[in-house]
């Protein structure tokens, strides 16, 4: 697997083809606004492709969800090959390369596993990402810089379970134990690099999970990293998963029945961009540096995540039912290189957002600029609609 320069950045003449935005729907949520026009930048003459002034979307319906083809998804990122066989699509570009198959919900961006909220569809040999999916994860993971946030200078590191509550097990230790020792262990790296660092708990005892996000929600210009230990019921479940919360109107990746609870907006649905920059940045540093098998970026309403007004991310690292992981995660050199991952991780998504924020240099902010001649009027696949009902909630 090549995880080289993640998270992705289209830099170059790329990122400046789409004026963006960030608006604010009636309440409140965030959500992205690209006002679709081209710019004659470098970029264009690179990909040798004629100028067009306004991008047409394809829409299609399927069982009430609009879905978008790949062959879209690759020109509008500006991927220069597309290819689809055996009911399978790879699109590349110079530094990118997402793959996908009909009916899985598995996404490879660059090699790295994300989980999507609706599973690919296929008409004829076309294959097709929901709007939900392209809006909510693609179009932010693809351009963080797009996001309209500021690095952080402050984390809240939350080590997962705590006192009576021991969480998950193995011969050789509890995970209310491992997952303290790698926020310590977090916690001097963050501090060293200037960081202020919080914590939810530093010693054994419980906190509810209500409180940990309070105490988070708190903190400005931060964000939160909970770190947990996996059960699994089959002994061979292994590897590591990072979870953020579901955006509204999607299914949990774990429970996927849609019911109408998937509708109530959670405090931290605010910051679904964020939320999916943040889970990339982190997932991509803890696979590549600890070598464990990749389970994927996963969507959860937990509550650390759904009642959090900041970033936020879960990290299940590693399961305790697995002899493979038990032995590692009992390893302190082990939880040291944890730590590090996740430390850099942050480092990674301040970097990736960098570009967004009020410091970046004028000629980024002059480059991202919305170019002239706006096509309003072109239907437009990132303004999210969650607010819909799909039609199996209609009754
Ligand atoms: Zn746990």
């Amino acid at each position: 697997m090549n995880h080289q320069g993640w998270p992705p950045d289209l830099g170059g003449g790329q990122d400046g083809q789409y004026g963006a935005a960030m608006g604010k729907t009636e309440d409140g949520q965030t959500a992205v606004f690209v006002r679709i026009a081209v710019q004659n930048s470098i970029g264009w003459i690179e990909f040798n492709r004629p100028p067009v002034n306004a991008f047409e979307w394809t829409l299609i319906k399927e069982g009430g969800r609009d879905y978008i083809p790949f062959t879209d998804v690759a020109r509008f990122y500006n991927f220069t090959r597309a290819d689809f066989s055996n009911e399978r699509v790879s699109l590349s570009g110079a530094t990118l390369r997402i793959q996908g198959g009909s009916n899985s919900r598995e996404l490879y961006m660059n090699g790295l596993k994300f989980i999507l909220n609706f599973p690919v569809i296929q008409q004829g040999s076309m294959l097709y990402i929901s709007r939900m999916d392209l809006a909510k994860l693609v179009e932010p993971v693809l351009r963080p810089a797009k996001i309209q946030t500021a690095p952080v200078r402050t984390v809240v590191l939350d080590a997962g379970h705590g006192g009576f509550d021991q969480g998950a097990r193995s011969a050789l230790g509890n995970e209310k134990d491992f997952a303290l020792d790698v926020i310590l262990r977090a916690r001097e790296l963050f501090a060293r690099a200037g960081f202020t660092v919080r914590l939810t708990r530093s010693a054994d005892i419980f906190i509810p999970l209500e409180t940990r996000a309070m105490f988070a929600s708190h903190q400005s210009n931060a964000l939160f990293v909970s770190v947990h230990f996996n059960f699994g019921a089959r002994p061979d479940a292994e590897g590591i998963e990072t979870y953020c919360l579901a955006p509204r109107g999607v299914p949990s990746t774990n429970d996927p029945i849609l019911t109408l609870a998937d509708f109530q907006p959670g405090l931290g649905n605010v910051r679904d961009p964020e939320n999916i920059a943040l889970a990339t940045a982190m997932h991509a540093s803890l696979i590549t540096r600890l070598g464990v098998p990749d389970r994927g970026i996963k969507r959860a309403r937990f509550v650390v995540l759904k009642n959090d007004a900041n970033p936020a991310v879960l990290i299940e690292g590693g399961f305790l039912t697995n002899p493979r992981d038990a032995a590692r995660i009992a390893a302190p050199a082990y939880r040291q290189m944890m730590a590090q991952a996740i430390f850099q991780g942050v480092l990674a998504y301040n970097r990736a957002v960098e570009r967004s924020s009020p410091g970046a240099s004028s000629e980024v902010a002059e480059k991202d600029h919305a170019p002239a001649g706006t096509g309003d009027s072109v239907w437009d696949p990132l303004k999210s609609n969650v607010y819909s009902l799909p039609q199996e909630l209609h009754r």
